[in-house]
């Protein structure tokens, strides 16, 4: 028989021990702002500046870290097991590319990306961004954002994220609170394909009951421990 597929999700508590903080642990606050006032498309709208700020300190926050031993176990994962691995992240950080992962999904969107409101590129981008910045594509102005799902926005890839998961053997979820739709969905499709759930977390979250397994404790512990079990 051949092994079975793995599907990894992992949310902001995996790169929580690099030294980017997480979202929902202090009162629902991202590093002290409200979501509502940076990471929905009506912020964006009312004030494109504040918005861009933040996420042009979240992007040269990147420059300041390093990937961990979580990031560094599921690359390896990827690697050795002979199955299929797909790893959806919701992180908008780049740390699993850096760790060595080649394939990682993006449902968020990166950091490290803007898109083009004009003219629809999306495109690498590693500076910071203004609304005067120039699209390089259209060669237009005020077009330019980071190429982030806000809330309220469709996730990307949910195509190819629904049929992995549809299809998965085993499901684990690391570092998320479960709280975000509809990356919380997707044990329960994992659930109704028969596969095997674990949550692994460093605390219980709201979703725990979901699972069928649990690994509690910081994700550079516990997620090399899992990826040992599966790959010796
Ligand atoms: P979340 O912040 O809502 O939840 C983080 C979860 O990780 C919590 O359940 C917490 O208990 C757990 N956790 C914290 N430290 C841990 C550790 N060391 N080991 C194991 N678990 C740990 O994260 P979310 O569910 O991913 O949702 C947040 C949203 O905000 C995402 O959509 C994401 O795009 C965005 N975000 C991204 C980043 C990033 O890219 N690094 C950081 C913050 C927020
Ligand atoms: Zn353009």
């Amino acid at each position: 028989m051949s092994e079975p597929s793995v599907v990894v999700l992992t949310g902001a508590g995996i790169s929580a021990e690099s030294g980017l903080p997480t979202f929902r642990d202090k009162d629902g606050l991202w590093e002290g702002q409200r979501v509502e006032d940076v990471a929905c498309p009506e912020a964006f709208a009312r004030d494109p500046e504040r918005v861009q700020r933040f996420y042009n300190l979240r992007r040269a926050a990147l420059d300041t870290v390093e990937p961990n031993a979580a990031h560094q176990a599921l690359a390896r994962l990827q690697q050795a097991w002979p199955g299929r691995v797909t790893l959806i992240t919701q992180n908008v950080d780049d740390l699993h590319e850096r760790a060595g992962s080649t394939e990682v999904i993006h449902m968020h969107g990166e950091l490290r990306k803007a898109l083009c409101t004009h003219c629809g590129n999306r495109m690498i981008w590693l500076d910071d961004l203004h609304g005067s910045t120039l699209c390089p594509a259209c060669g237009r102005r005020r077009g330019l954002r980071p190429d982030i799902v806000w809330f309220g926005e469709i996730p990307y890839h949910m195509e190819r994220i629904d049929e992995a998961v549809g299809a998965a053997g085993i499901f684990t979820a690391i570092g998320t609170s479960g709280l975000v739709y509809p990356a919380s969905g997707l044990v329960h499709l994992a659930k109704s394909a028969g596969a095997r759930t674990l949550e692994i977390n460093n605390t219980q979250t709201q979703v725990s009951g979901c699972f069928d397994r649990h690994l509690i404790g910081p994700a550079t512990v516990q997620v090399p421990r899992w990826v040992e079990e599966l790959i010796g």
